[in-house]
């Protein structure tokens, strides 16, 4: 593997007496797409949240590139812009056009000026085929538009890594291709991606690597050949087992 762009190390995360991450370790080249799948409950929100401190980790380490996110002395802003986030729910800002939604971050946390960060809109909306909606409002888009503006408004902060959070899940079926698509041309130009999904298609397609978790542990972690084809534990198969 080149050198991890993700590294987390013995990360435990409990919710009072709820132990929710029971030691994770998990590591991601750069360059490299993680699929990470699992029941309902197993703790994969969790880690992801816990990889941007989202959620504080109870125990445990999380580097990105050089920096060790849990260090309490560590610029969690500076890091956090290298690291884009997409959730199920698109969050877009409903009042703000499309073009609104990607300038306003870059202005207010990078401090780009009203050219540059329309430019850098306009370049990501066009990466996600999305340009003629510039000036729509987020309702007037259907779910698979705004998911593919929500990744566009990620791009525009320029991070190194990104997460995906089921990103696909809340969307009609014929509405997903759109944003798997758009998923797909990012592994391929080379992004660091972990990605919650449970598209098995897209996991063994464009993945480099599964984890499977259950119970706040990593019970798989290979090809998608290996976790997805030919499972190892029986919990993997029973889960996988339910998705078809
Ligand atoms: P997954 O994404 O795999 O469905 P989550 O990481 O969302 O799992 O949740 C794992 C467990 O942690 C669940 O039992 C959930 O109820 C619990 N949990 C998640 N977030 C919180 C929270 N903020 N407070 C208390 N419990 C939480
Ligand atoms: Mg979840």
């Amino acid at each position: 593997m080149s050198r991890p762009e993700i590294r987390v190390r013995a990360l435990h995360k409990s919710f009072g007496a709820d132990e929710v991450l029971r030691g994770i370790d998990l590591e991601v080249g750069r360059g490299e797409v993680v699929c990470v799948i699992g029941p309902s409950g197993s703790g994969k929100s969790t880690l992801l949240r816990c990889v941007n401190l989202l959620e504080e980790p109870t125990r445990g380490q999380v580097f990105v590139g050089d920096a060790e996110l849990t260090d309490p002395d560590v610029d969690i802003d500076a890091v956090r812009r290298r690291i884009g986030m997409v959730f199920q729910q698109f969050n877009l800002f409903p009042h703000l056009t499309v073009a609104e939604n990607l300038t306003l971050p870059q202005r207010r946390v990078l401090r780009r000026d009203k050219a540059e960060a329309a430019r850098v809109a306009a370049r990501n909306l066009a990466r996600v085929g999305l340009s003629e909606k510039a000036d729509a409002y987020p309702a007037a888009l259907s779910g698979g538009q705004q998911q593919r503006v929500a990744i566009a408004r990620a791009l525009a902060m320029g991070p190194e890594v990104m997460l995906f959070d089921e990103p696909t899940s809340a969307l009609d079926p014929e509405l997903v291709g759109d944003v798997l698509a758009v998923m797909r041309m990012l592994a391929d130009e080379g992004m660091t991606m972990m990605v919650v999904t449970h598209e098995m298609t897209f996991a063994r397609e464009v993945a480099d690597r599964v984890v499977f978790m259950d119970g706040g542990v990593i019970v798989e972690d290979g090809t998608p050949d290996q976790v997805i084809g030919a499972p190892r534990h029986a919990r993997t198969r029973h889960f996988l087992s339910r998705l078809l």
